[in-house]
């Protein structure tokens, strides 16, 4: 499975890019990379709101997985998904969990689409 150009990834101007419409891009190698260029064919400031949402994708997914698994007060030692409310052990998420389908989505683990 393909890895994802690491972050931070961002949004607005950029010299280097200033020929496109809307760019998503990185600093994190010395030279700026283009990581998208969207189109400007959606009214008012969808595009702009489309690469802010596309730049926060990295720190979106970040937290998520932060919080894939907490501590449940009422069982000392064992550790619950507070989305789907299952435990970690023995059965892990739920198949309907937003959580884990919203990571599976990210990763490119969602074989149902
Ligand atoms: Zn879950």
């Amino acid at each position: 499975m393909a890895e994802h150009t690491p972050g931070p990834w961002q949004t607005g101007h950029n010299l280097k890019f200033s020929h496109r419409e809307e760019t998503v891009w990185t600093d994190r190698t010395e030279y700026n990379t283009l990581i998208a260029s969207l189109s400007r064919n959606f009214p008012g400031n969808e595009t702009t709101a489309n690469a802010r949402l596309m730049a926060a994708a990295l720190d979106l997914l970040a937290a998520l997985e932060a919080v894939e698994w907490l501590p449940d007060e009422d069982s000392p030692g064992r550790l619950y998904c507070p989305w789907c409310g299952n435990y970690q052990e023995p059965y892990g998420h739920s198949l309907e969990c937003e959580r884990q389908a919203a990571i599976a989505k990210a990763k490119g683990e969602n074989h149902a689409e």
